[in-house]
């Protein structure tokens, strides 16, 4: 089990893409920073897309004197854009990433240089050595694409042993899966620290059309009852806080190594889970 002291807390943004966005997520970042996370991350788009604002966002992350880590995702991308954007980072003084397959949008033909995470791992620790920590992406249900858990297990076994430090998971709404999913890393002799991705419910529409698309299951109860809510954005919002913060003390009390805040760049719901969790 491992010690609150020890715990990984961290916050996940995506890089807005306004003045407005940019200022929100200021005030989103001033906000969260009072909870001392050990990190902020901010999402890259597929095949480089959103490059200049993911790297705008983690230095002004770092401005603040937070720690940032940038994701990067290497579907569509060549190996020499990814050492650019490795050199960039390293010239910020960053030292943290979450490195990612990625998902083209559908009809993309040029896959580019890289098929899987795994190879973007070992291109890191080979361009970069032991600058970077390296966060992996891990899926309790399992990624929809894989061939079968047994298969997505070894997926994820490769990324650690091409020498990722740690993993973030899918968010998920059934602890037992994460459980499952862990006793099964470590068997496989994973030791690297597997933290869950938690999603706070914001509106019902948008977690299913979410959920859909990364394969996470929203069990048939939370489901129903989020359904029935209708536009009641007050009672989807005290449900999904019960809900949330419920599965986030049953993953601390056994012995998540932390929590990843998909925050969806607001502070109100993250906030209060934590506020609720007792971790200030
Ligand atoms: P991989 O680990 O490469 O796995 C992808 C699929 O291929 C899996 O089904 C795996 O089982 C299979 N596979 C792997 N290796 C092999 C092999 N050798 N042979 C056959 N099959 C194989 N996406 C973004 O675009 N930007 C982001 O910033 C971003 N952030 C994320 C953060 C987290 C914490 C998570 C969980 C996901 C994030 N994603 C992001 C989504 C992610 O890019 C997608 O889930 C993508 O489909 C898979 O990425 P991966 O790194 O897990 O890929």
């Amino acid at each position: 089990m491992t010690g609150s002291a020890d715990r990984i807390f961290s916050f996940e943004f995506f890089p807005p893409a306004t003045p407005e966005g940019v200022a929100k997520l200021r005030a989103t970042r001033e906000q969260l920073e009072r909870l001392g996370p050990k990190f902020f991350s901010v999402t890259f788009g597929a095949g480089g897309s959103t490059r200049d604002r993911t790297l705008a966002a983690v230095l002004e992350i770092q401005g603040a004197g937070q720690r940032a880590a940038p994701h990067i995702s290497c579907i569509g991308s060549t190996r020499e854009s990814i050492r650019a954007t490795l050199a960039a980072y390293r010239e910020h003084g960053i030292g943290h990433l979450v490195a990612l397959r990625g998902d083209l949008p559908s009809g993309t033909a040029d896959v580019g240089e890289f098929r899987y995470a795994n190879e973007l791992v070992e291109f890191i620790r080979v361009a970069t050595g032991d600058w970077f920590h390296v966060e992996v992406a891990a899926y309790p249900e399992y990624h929809p694409q894989s061939a079968s858990p047994r298969e997505d297990l070894a997926s994820f076994k490769r990324k650690i042993d091409a020498g990722a430090d740690s993993a973030i998971t899918q968010y998920f709404f059934n602890a037992d899966s994460y459980y499952h999913f862990v006793d099964e890393a470590v068997a496989a002799g994973i030791e690297a620290p597997i933290v869950p991705g938690i999603m706070p419910i914001l509106s019902f529409s948008k977690l299913a059309r979410f959920s859909d698309a990364c394969g996470a299951e929203i069990p048939r109860w939370i489901r129903r009852k989020l359904e029935s809510f209708g536009d009641d954005t007050a009672s989807i919002r005290a449900f999904g806080l019960d809900v949330v913060t419920d599965l986030c003390d049953d993953l601390l009390a056994h012995g998540a190594p932390g929590l990843h805040f998909y925050t969806l760049n607001q502070a109100s719901l993250t906030t209060i889970i934590w506020q609720r969790l007792g971790l200030s």
